[in-house]
């Protein structure tokens, strides 16, 4: 269910913090739209350490593999990249539109796979952290409440103090992917 204990703000507050310390930068520095790589010169492993913080900060799981990588996986070999070119395929880039496209980031019709992490900000990030958030259970799994509270940057049952549950993050990427290919025909 869509929580409302914990916003936008409260996350994209937590990923700045993150990032200052993972970087060793200014968090003012830091903004919402900020490409991690780009702007801010994040490389493989601040993003691995960042999406630490991030799952013990909320007590969530985040993905582990980029959208790009489930899509062949659920789609068939060679649907995400092309094996002559090396290139993103036309249905992989509208895809990434989809998925980045209200973030006003350019996405280049010849996007290597490589250059995908790039478009990852601030705020997708955070974004990706909400939807996980958004799947607490309309009830508490230990006690049955119906009743949550927020604890510092978690949210836990009312009545037991239970730990909220959440789908973990690839298994939502996997379930956004089919859904967008129902109504889209992508691949
Ligand atoms: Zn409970």
């Amino acid at each position: 269910m869509k929580q409302q204990l914990l916003k936008e703000d409260d996350v994209i507050r937590e990923m700045k913090k993150a990032l200052a310390e993972t970087l060793r930068i200014d968090e003012d520095t830091i903004q919402a739209d900020s490409s991690l790589i780009n702007d801010l010169g994040a490389e493989s492993l601040d993003f691995l350490d960042v999406v630490y913080q991030m799952e013990q900060t909320f007590g969530i799981k985040m993905a582990r593999h980029q959208v790009l990588e489930h899509v062949e996986e659920l789609f068939g070999e060679d649907t995400a990249v092309d094996p002559d070119s090396g290139e993103l395929t036309p249905g992989a880039v509208a895809l990434l539109k989809l998925r980045f496209g209200e973030e006003s980031v350019e996405i280049p019709e010849d996007m290597d796979m490589d250059d995908v992490p790039t478009l990852v900000t601030v705020r997708s990030m955070s974004r990706a952290v909400l939807d996980i958030l958004d799947t607490l259970p309309s009830a508490c799994e230990a006690c049955g409440a119906t009743d949550w509270k927020r604890d510092d940057n978690k949210i836990a049952c009312s009545a037991c103090d239970a730990p909220g549950t959440f789908e973990n993050g690839d298994d939502l990427t996997r379930a956004w992917l089919t859904k967008a290919q129902e109504e889209h025909k992508l691949f």
